[in-house]
């Protein structure tokens, strides 16, 4: 009896790894969605969650630090340039537990903004998965630069959606 893997069962296998990815980036990424209401700012809502071994280890969405007013927004309708955002809140509220986000994987609703992106590289965090592109991307052109993985994945209702019916999929969810 061989033990080795036929090329077709290996492609089969990598596949099923990969659905199973997917499904569980789409999970977190609604998660994420969820938290960004907790958030008191007008202009954009933005949640975020920090995944490691298969655990949330922080979270975060934009507003102003702790002692502050929840106002992000000044007459004018600008947000005020304390506002944190969702990244940053998730990042330092990991950096004040006993948790690490090397490795980690970062779940937001927005693509990430250049400020933010200089704290995910160094936060050791290996991956980004977003649902929403930012107009500006040069955020996530540092990413690139910096060699973090990084995922657009629109959620429901958008039209370039990969679909996957979460009935039909071929292993065993129990065991995720
Ligand atoms: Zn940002």
């Amino acid at each position: 009896m061989s033990y080795l893997l036929s090329s077709q069962q290996l492609k089969y296998n990598v596949q099923k790894m990969k659905d199973k990815q997917l499904l569980l980036d789409r999970r977190y990424l609604r998660m994420a969605a969820i938290w960004a209401e907790n958030s008191y700012c007008h202009r954009r809502k933005v949640g975020a969650l920090l995944v490691k071994d298969k655990a949330i280890i922080s979270d975060g969405f934009n507003g102003t630090p702790s002692g502050f007013p929840n106002i992000c927004e000044d007459n004018s309708g600008s947000t005020h340039p304390y506002v944190l955002h969702a990244e940053a809140n998730a990042i330092t509220k990991v950096a004040r537990s006993n948790n690490s986000s090397e490795g980690s994987t970062l779940y937001v609703t927005t693509s990430p903004c250049m400020e933010c992106s200089k704290l995910i590289i160094q936060a050791g965090i290996r991956r980004v998965v977003f649902s929403e592109l930012y107009r500006i991307t040069d955020g996530l052109d540092l990413l690139h630069a910096a060699g973090v993985e990084t995922l657009h994945l629109p959620l429901d209702g958008h039209p370039e959606l990969p679909f996957i019916s979460e009935g039909s999929l071929p292993f065993d969810e129990e065991k995720l």
